[in-house]
């Protein structure tokens, strides 16, 4: 069986001194509610210069919570400015990290090559990606709801498979649509493109790789509809906003049962 995993994507939000406040917060907040770490995984992505207090914080208090970045370089080391290496990730700790998400396609205009080498540099330095995928509101008129994700994510299968097709991966499907929208897509709707993308996985990977990844949802998500998409058979798990910058609301979604 795979352990849900309950993600939240901070974005660029929380200065340091912010982050080891919420983070203490939200520990409370999963405690209070007797959370059993086993049952469910909780991840947070904070910025960049959050992510050694955090790191800190959760050793220190041995915190049931882990952390991981919301993008990395392709590069190992060297002349790239502004560039964060999945070694300097793995060296803070980092559990996860975020790879092309729709903001990163949309501003930093990565496309499904770059997202494939991201996927490849987090893996190489033991850092398990939480590979984004997901189709615009014009996307899903013109191809349907699954088309445009299952392509951006092939493309990233085909480089793990060539590299190493026994790596650990998370998928996230995030319809651009539904993202800050409060247009939750329906769990019905995430189910499908969720079993899509399995099938994906299953072709690319083998059955076992398919059984063991798992794949999440995000797009406005809250406490109030998550356990419709924890129903579904193909979702494991939900990567959240805006709603995960509130400890309590965040908390509640990770109690989804
Ligand atoms: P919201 O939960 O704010 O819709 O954002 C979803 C998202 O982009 C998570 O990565």
């Amino acid at each position: 069986a795979r352990t849900p995993l309950i993600a939240g994507n901070w974005k660029m939000n929380l200065d340091h001194l912010q982050a080891i406040a919420f983070v203490q917060k939200l520990a409370w907040s999963l405690k209070d509610a007797k959370h059993s770490f086993g049952e469910v995984e909780v991840a947070v992505f904070p910025p960049f210069t959050d992510l050694r207090s955090v790191q800190t914080l959760i050793a220190a208090d041995k915190l049931e919570l882990v952390h991981g970045a919301q993008d990395v370089s392709i590069h190992d080391n060297g002349a790239y400015t502004g560039e964060i290496s999945g070694a300097f990730l793995k060296a803070l700790a980092c559990s996860y990290v975020i790879i092309g998400h729709s903001e990163r396609r949309q501003y930093h205009h990565e496309d499904d090559g770059v997202v494939a080498q991201k996927t490849v540099a987090a893996l190489k330095h033991g850092v398990t990606p939480v590979v984004c995928v997901g189709e615009t509101a014009e996307d899903l008129e013109a191809h349907g709801p699954a088309a445009v994700p299952v392509g951006q994510l092939e493309t990233v299968l085909d480089a793990i498979s060539a590299s190493d097709a026994d790596a650990e991966i998370v998928v996230a499907y995030e319809p651009v649509w539904a993202i800050g929208s409060g247009q939750a897509a329906s769990p019905e709707q995430a189910q499908q493109v969720c079993a899509a993308l399995r099938a994906a996985i299953v072709e690319k990977l083998g059955e076992d790789a398919a059984a063991r990844t798992r794949i999440l949802y995000g797009g406005s998500v809250k406490s109030g509809n998550i356990a419709g998409f924890m129903a579904q058979k193909d979702v494991d798990g939900a990567l959240v906003g805006g709603a995960s910058l509130d400890a309590a609301e965040f908390a509640a979604i990770a109690r989804f049962r």
